[in-house]
């Protein structure tokens, strides 16, 4: 079986809110849609998110091509190795997302080939469903309550809600007011994305934890891994890795330096699937769990992740997911928006490979609006980028 072309689509799909963190605000999900096309007729799909940006991840499937085009999409630990080495991609980062989206799209053409959905290729179902949190990006305390409400109505039972965008006493304020609004059986995560300084984080998850946090996440940078494990040896509260944590390498480096309770994984920054479940392996003989983290993904690479994480035993906790902020999607059926979530669930989705499907309308209307307005949907503010702080912020 051959690769014979590759298909990529750029859509821009809105936030129903603006997602507002320490560093920056995007008003949409911008996912390049990968369709692999094969001498067989069966096609794979994948989806990068769009990190860096939307540019920069359309030139790497460019570069892609002549690695990817030709080669046995069912040889994908031997494909994304001769992108790694031979496209000499194994040190660019920003590359990720595209060759994870690759990746991606040979796991759905092998479950296609073999009649099976992609979690059966994984070891099977070690749970039926996928755990997802509800997300609350920054926004005033009322807000924030409001929010709170909403997710504990949808039956989400974990908020994660963006701290360090401004002082700690109002981050203060907002999970006061998350845990009003959610109620005193919710999970409350806090993720700071680095911003606070190893004293002031110290400080700020002592004066929280009155709030009775699940996690706090990435409260100091994740380029010192003695600053993360000199704030887990003086709080109560348990950490979770995140910018420290991209690549399996840096996942070790954690482990051994003992930053964190918890690691986040995710496949489109450490090449795919397959690398997520090494991550997973390796965290689960250090006793750690993991948790997805997301860039940001509509359904076909929700559907890839949920897979994935339903065959692994100690991808436990509540992931990250956008169905808080989506209005829509480009997959029928699955995704989106909270409303399609089971109390913050989604089930595995029971078709060969990704079990998913694109509905062609609303790929697009929302290749349209990239087109006329994608440029609006990056990562970063453009009219604060150059106010921004530098780390750390408080
Ligand atoms: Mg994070």
């Amino acid at each position: 079986m051959r690769i014979t072309g590759m298909r990529t689509t750029p859509v821009a799909v809105p936030f129903r809110t603006d997602e507002i963190w320490a560093f920056g605000r995007r008003r949409g999900q911008v996912s390049v849609l990968l369709e692999l096309e094969t001498d067989e007729g069966v096609v794979g799909l994948g989806e990068a998110a769009t990190y860096p940006s939307a540019d920069i991840v359309l030139a790497v499937f460019a570069s892609l091509e002549p690695l990817v085009v030709g080669a046995d999409p069912l040889r994908i630990e031997q494909l994304v190795r001769r992108i790694d080495v031979v496209g000499t991609w194994h040190h660019v980062g920003a590359s990720s997302p595209a060759i994870a989206a690759v990746e991606m799209a040979c796991w759905d053409i092998a479950g296609k080939v073999c009649g099976q959905p992609l979690v059966n290729l994984f070891g099977g179902r070690f749970r039926d469903e996928v755990e997802f949190f509800w997300y609350v990006a920054r926004a005033e305390p009322d807000e924030v309550a409001e929010e709170g409400r909403r997710a504990t109505a949808a039956g989400f039972s974990t908020c994660y809600l963006k701290v360090g965008a401004d002082g700690p006493r109002r981050d203060v304020e907002r999970v006061a007011a998350l845990r009003d609004g959610a109620g005193s059986g919710a999970r409350i995560r806090v993720d700071a994305n680095e911003a606070w300084s190893p004293g002031s984080a110290v400080r700020v998850i002592r004066e929280l934890a009155r709030y009775d946090l699940e996690l706090v996440e990435q409260p100091v940078s994740g380029r010192n891994l003695d600053e993360m494990a000199h704030v887990r040896s003086r709080v109560d509260v348990p950490l979770l890795a995140n910018e420290a944590s991209w690549t399996r390498q840096a996942q070790l480096a954690v482990i051994k330096a003992g930053a964190a309770d918890v690691i986040s994984v995710d496949n489109q920054m450490d090449d795919g699937l397959a690398n997520l479940r090494r991550s997973a392996g390796m965290c689960e003989a250090a006793g750690l769990p993991v948790v997805k983290h997301s860039l940001g993904e509509l359904g076909v690479a929700l559907a890839a992740a949920v897979h994935a994480l339903a065959a692994t035993p100690n991808a436990r906790p509540a992931h990250q997911a956008y169905g808080a902020l989506l209005t829509d999607d480009v997959v029928d059926g699955f995704g989106g928006p909270a409303a399609n979530y089971a109390r913050g669930h989604l089930a595995v989705p029971a078709g060969p490979g990704l079990g998913v499907e694109l509905d062609r309308d609303r790929v697009e209307r929302y290749a349209d609006l990239y087109r006329r307005e994608g440029a609006g949907f990056g990562f970063h503010d453009r009219e604060r980028v150059h106010a921004a702080a530098a780390l750390p912020k408080f």
